[in-house]
């Protein structure tokens, strides 16, 4: 068995001691002679599974019980419509937009209401986060809404938004269980797992149960009703079982570390080993403005876009993979999730040190 740093933005890196525990339970969950992708979502073995996952889960973030914990699926992307569907009473909502995610969120709202920009960072390639100290928000205005950290452009809100009184929902996909947080001061508080949790297929929505309610836009289907799934425990039909298993091995895994305060030191060391080498190099630049860099996704580039492929390429042939920039960016970029230890960012940046010195 030969495994890589694997810098992928999403799917992305799971700690080798939860995939080697699920390969161990893969046959025979414990005694009860199969798998768990085998088990009745409503067996009592099941039951405890995602029980156990929604309490570690809420233990880890300092859930109060003024909060719902639903397992969802249909990705980070189903619920850019959820939150308009459950949310625009007014058919009015403030987006600010620091990305693609954004804009898409933005986007979607749009099919359901008037979705105003309260502020962007496109004039900049988004390279950095807006001033959203005064905000122009109005009165009608349902919510507000933001992507918390910007997976592709690897920007992070280090202060939240002033909403002015209005409900906060925030896309966290790239950030999740990354640092504590302050729960209470979001309406609605969403990822896909993929990126810093689990196995795709698993959306966790965190949601102040008073913004849960049977006064839904027409037209919302069932399933897409926060209620329906919270009046049913998430298990209103088949939710992605197998997902949420290991999302429970996961918060287990950080628990153990010492939970959220611990991973924030962990990531915090980590991003500083790379950035601190980006500002250095002669060869390689952060895309971001230094304030405003996130501790998950790390882009950078030498400038050259011929330097950048030959780069990429000879990492890969080392066993540094999945560190191409988005698409839309070029450069490269390096997903340093929980998951990613601290030796996999060292030999990095040895790598890219030596990367430098050869190709001067
Ligand atoms: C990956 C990502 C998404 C899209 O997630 P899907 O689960 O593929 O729909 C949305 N927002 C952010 C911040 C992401 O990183």
């Amino acid at each position: 068995m030969s495994r890589v740093y694997n810098f992928s933005a999403g799917p992305a890196v799971l700690p080798e001691s939860v995939l080697k525990e699920a390969a161990e339970e893969m046959m025979d969950y414990r005694g009860s002679g199969m798998s768990v992708m085998e088990m009745s979502h409503r067996s009592k073995v099941y039951d405890d599974i995602i029980k156990e996952a929604e309490r570690d889960f809420r233990e880890l973030v300092n859930i109060s019980d003024d909060y719902a914990v639903l397992f969802l699926q249909g990705g980070a992307s189903q619920f850019f419509a959820e939150v308009p569907m459950n949310l625009m009473k007014n058919r009015k909502a403030g987006y600010i937009i620091t990305g693609q995610w954004a804009k898409k969120a933005f986007q979607e709202a749009k099919l359901y209401g008037e979705a105003v920009e309260l502020a962007s960072s496109a004039d900049k390639t988004f390279s950095y986060i807006p001033d959203v100290s005064d905000l122009p928000i109005t009165d009608d205005m349902d919510y507000v809404y933001i992507c918390e950290n910007n997976t592709i452009y690897g920007t992070k809100y280090k202060k939240l938004p002033d909403t002015k009184g209005k409900i906060l929902v925030s896309d966290v996909s790239s950030c999740f269980l990354s640092e504590p947080v302050d729960i209470t001061k979001y309406g609605v508080m969403y990822g896909g797992v993929q990126k810093n949790v689990g196995p795709a297929g698993v959306v966790i929505a965190v949601i102040r149960k008073n913004l849960i309610t049977e006064d839904v836009l027409p037209g919302t289907p069932t399933l897409l009703k926060w209620k329906t799934q919270f009046d049913n425990d998430s298990l209103y039909n088949t939710p992605p079982t197998y997902g949420i298993y290991i999302c429970g091995k996961v918060f287990k895994w950080i628990k153990d570390m010492g939970g959220l305060s611990v991973m924030k030191e962990k990531n915090e060391e980590k991003a500083k080993i790379l950035y601190d080498y980006l500002d250095e190099s002669r060869m390689f630049k952060g895309t971001v403005v230094p304030g405003d860099r996130s501790l998950m996704n790390v882009p950078f580039v030498t400038g050259n876009e011929e330097l950048d492929a030959k780069f990429v390429k000879e990492a890969t042939a080392a066993g540094f993979v999945n560190l191409k920039g988005h698409r839309t960016v070029g450069g490269m970029r390096a997903s340093i999730y929980n998951a990613m230890p601290r030796e996999g960012v060292v030999a990095l940046v040895d790598f890219m040190k030596k990367f430098e010195v050869d190709n001067k």
